[in-house]
């Protein structure tokens, strides 16, 4: 694990009214994809958990974060300009791909900003065999999806229209053939997480199969 740190923000992307890609410095931060690293203002002493969303090979550290009305880190940190510095703390966690050079196939379910850690995969590991489910409320919230390949990315929308599926990520769980030889990692806020999983224990999914990483 790296010592706390403090790593000056690079930029600060505007992907939605409420999400952004904090972009900062990386030195020699070591993780693995998938972990998390608690970022906080300086001087504040509140840190929240962010997942990484850059691959392992880029020089910079990325994070995709939502600002939560009122939330005490998420919105300062949306206020950062480049040269300030955030801390950092970490990297935490398991969520993560266990042997990533003899990886079979993979089906990531996210909600909202819970692709981060997908996305961190998808750098880290060109080569994985893989299916993103993303389920957001709107077309906007596609968050960089030209950077999955060709049909692995699918969207989910609840609310507004496009995307590829209209609907939740459950109903579209539901109507699919899900395939057994594959692990199933579940990111996200903690409800679409427990519906997930009971559709795909239903369809006789093995629970060892089934990895989950709750926001909130
Ligand atoms: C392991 C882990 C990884 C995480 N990775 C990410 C990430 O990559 N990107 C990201 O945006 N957040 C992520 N989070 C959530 C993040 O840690 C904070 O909880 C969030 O940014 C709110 O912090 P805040 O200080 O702004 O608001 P606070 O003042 O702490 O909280 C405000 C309220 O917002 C709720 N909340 C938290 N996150 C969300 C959300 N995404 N949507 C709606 N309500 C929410 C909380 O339950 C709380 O009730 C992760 C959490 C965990 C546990």
């Amino acid at each position: 694990m790296n010592i706390i740190q403090t790593a000056k923000v690079l930029s600060i992307r505007i992907l939605t009214e409420s999400t952004y890609i904090l972009r900062i410095e990386r030195n020699k931060f070591k993780f693995i994809p998938g972990q998390c690293v608690n970022i906080g203002l300086v001087g504040s002493a509140v840190n929240r958990e962010y997942s990484t969303y850059s691959g392992t090979k880029d020089t910079y550290l990325e994070f995709l974060i939502r600002k939560i009305n009122g939330g005490a880190v998420s919105v300062g940190l949306s206020q950062l300009t480049p040269g300030e510095e955030v801390t950092l703390d970490g990297a935490y966690g398991t969520f993560t791909i266990k042997k990533p050079a003899k990886i079979g196939k993979y089906i990531f379910v996210a909600s909202g900003t819970g692709i981060a850690p997908f996305h961190s995969y998808v750098k880290s590991y060109p080569k994985i065999d893989y299916r993103i489910i993303h389920g957001i409320r709107f077309d906007s919230e596609q968050y960089d999806k030209q950077d999955y390949g060709k049909g692995r990315y699918v969207s989910c929308i609840s609310r507004g229209k496009g995307g590829d599926f209209s609907g939740r990520v459950t109903d579209y769980l539901k109507k699919i053939p899900i395939p057994l030889d594959t692990l199933y990692y579940l990111c996200g806020n903690r409800a679409m997480i427990n519906d997930v999983y009971d559709i795909l224990r239903i369809k006789g999914v093995n629970g060892s199969n089934i990895i989950t990483e709750v926001f909130f």
